[in-house]
């Protein structure tokens, strides 16, 4: 019964309809949303690739729309970038995600936690200071705090981004460059960023274990990471297969369906103390 309404929900028309009802939402209902706490996170498990053990969570925002269902951040975050109100959102949203982490580490749970930041987020003067104050509020160590800005944002604004996640590595945070594969970073541009970790795109992961060019490319990217001294983390692992290749490149950290889906919080708490199975 489940399988069959995945199906149905999944056919292409369905998907359009949904889609088309996404596009529909304006600035004025993302502001609303925003004070009437529409939006909150779910949660997707990162997990060592030695033991599968969970080592971190990715905060993912998703927006409960009281009629159009649930629209993902696909829409909304270029949506609240290009309206002035991504710095609002960045800063809810992060109040959420520090609650859930203070909630997690009272349970006796001390996994990470990362959250994707704008990079127009690194143009906020005061972020840094702001961040400081919410650790301190929320007894959150910021070496427990990974902040991962995809690869395209570090090669726009590339000194001003790298003065701030450089303030910001030296409080403690940990800093992920995200999607890396997508954009064109050469080897000298990411050794610049003051980085801990590489999140390899999924384009570069889906289905590797049957594309041999493909291979190619994530072997090396593995190893240049390796050089670099940063941990490795594959995203968008969905299938054994690919994760045995993962696993055999000696990346150290795998997230995808695989393993779990984004969570809300209650969900994500109930597939902890259930382990991995
Ligand atoms: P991202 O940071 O690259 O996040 C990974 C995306 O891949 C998520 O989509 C996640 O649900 C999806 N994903 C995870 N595992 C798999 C898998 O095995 N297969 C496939 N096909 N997809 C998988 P999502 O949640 O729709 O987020 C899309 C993007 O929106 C994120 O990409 C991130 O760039 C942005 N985003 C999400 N939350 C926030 C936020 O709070 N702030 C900002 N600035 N951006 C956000
Ligand atoms: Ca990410
Ligand atoms: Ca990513
Ligand atoms: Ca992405």
């Amino acid at each position: 019964c489940s399988l069959l309404r995945f199906i149905q929900d999944n056919k292409p028309e369905n998907r359009n309809l949904q889609v088309a009802a996404e596009q529909e939402v304006t600035a004025v209902e993302l502001s609303h949303a925003i004070t009437n706490h529409e939006i909150t996170l779910a949660f997707q498990p990162k997990l060592t690739v030695q033991g599968l053990l969970l080592r971190g969570v990715e905060a993912l925002a998703r927006w409960k729309h009281p009629t159009k269902g649930i629209i993902s951040p696909g829409i909304f975050i270029p949506l609240a970038e290009r309206h002035g109100l991504i710095d609002a959102l960045t800063r809810y949203l992060l109040q959420k995600a520090f609650e859930h982490k203070r909630r997690w580490q009272q349970y006796g749970l001390r996994f990470h936690l990362a959250f994707n930041l704008s990079p127009l987020s690194l143009a906020d003067a005061d972020m840094v200071d702001w961040l400081l104050k919410m650790t301190q509020d929320f007894g959150v160590a910021p070496a427990d705090v990974t902040f991962e800005i995809t690869e395209n944002a570090l090669l726009g604004e590339l000194a001003s981004a790298i003065r701030t996640l450089a303030r910001l590595r030296l409080k403690g945070f940990h800093i992920a460059i995200d999607d890396y594969g997508t954009g064109f970073a050469n080897a000298q541009q990411l050794s610049r960023v003051p980085a801990t970790e590489l999140k390899i795109d999924r384009s570069l992961v889906h289905r590797v274990a049957s594309r041999p060019q493909q291979y190619t490319i994530l072997a090396s990217t593995v190893t240049l990471a390796k050089n670099l001294n940063l941990t490795t983390v594959a995203e968008g692992v969905e299938t054994e297969e690919d994760f045995l290749v993962l696993q055999e490149l000696g990346v150290d950290l795998v997230q995808g369906y695989y393993f779990s889906k984004p969570l809300f919080a209650d969900d994500l708490l109930a597939w902890v103390k259930t382990g991995i199975s």
